[in-house]
């Protein structure tokens, strides 16, 4: 509780960023804080350290930032989930619906096999649409994906119903 406490007074919020109205929430200020940064892996870290989790899925460009730190505690490969573009080799890839217009995201076939149990990780789970898209990349690759653990829900969102009905649990650590 005291850990989830320090985590939640070290994000801050920037109004109007990157558009006037969103109230974007930062986590660049968690990293700066150590111990902060390290109680978020750790707390990800106790979670799933017995979970036997083979791949841990991280999402461009914040998942990055956490992904590959619980990967390697857990002892588990990580995968990045790349824009378009990104990833030199082949791939493949999921197109989805955003607020405004579409995006998609990628992975690079043969990075993740079947029978592999994934774990997704992102910073922020808004509607969940994100997090759909790599859920489904996954499971085309024959993952069985366990959970998702992002560190902050926007709950307003819906984002954890939306998870739901494609069945896949979401644990996140702060509510915004
Ligand atoms: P969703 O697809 O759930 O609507 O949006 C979540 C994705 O957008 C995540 O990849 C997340 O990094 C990014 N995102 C949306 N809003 C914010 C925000 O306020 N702060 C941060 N750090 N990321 C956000």
């Amino acid at each position: 509780a005291d850990r989830i406490s320090a985590i939640k007074s070290s994000l801050r919020v920037i109004p109007n960023f990157p558009k006037p109205g969103i109230m974007f929430q930062d986590i660049t200020t968690l990293l700066l804080d150590p111990k902060v940064f390290k109680d978020t892996v750790d707390l990800f870290v106790e979670r799933y350290k017995n979970e036997n989790i083979s791949v841990v899925a991280g999402i461009e460009a914040r998942g990055f930032l956490f992904g590959p730190s619980i990967a390697l505690a857990i002892g588990a490969k990580f995968v990045p989930l790349r824009k378009p573009k990104k990833l030199p080799g082949e791939v493949i890839s999921e197109k989805y619906i955003l607020e405004y217009g579409s995006d998609c995201l990628e992975m690079h076939l043969g990075a993740v096999k079947s029978g592999d149990r994934a774990l997704i990780v992102d910073d922020l789970i808004a509607t969940g649409g994100t997090v759909c898209a790599a859920m489904n990349l996954l499971e085309r690759a024959g993952a069985e994906v366990v959970e998702c653990a992002c560190v902050i829900e926007v709950p307003k969102l819906k984002g954890r119903e939306r998870l739901k009905s494609c069945g896949v649990p979401l644990y996140a650590l702060v509510e915004s």
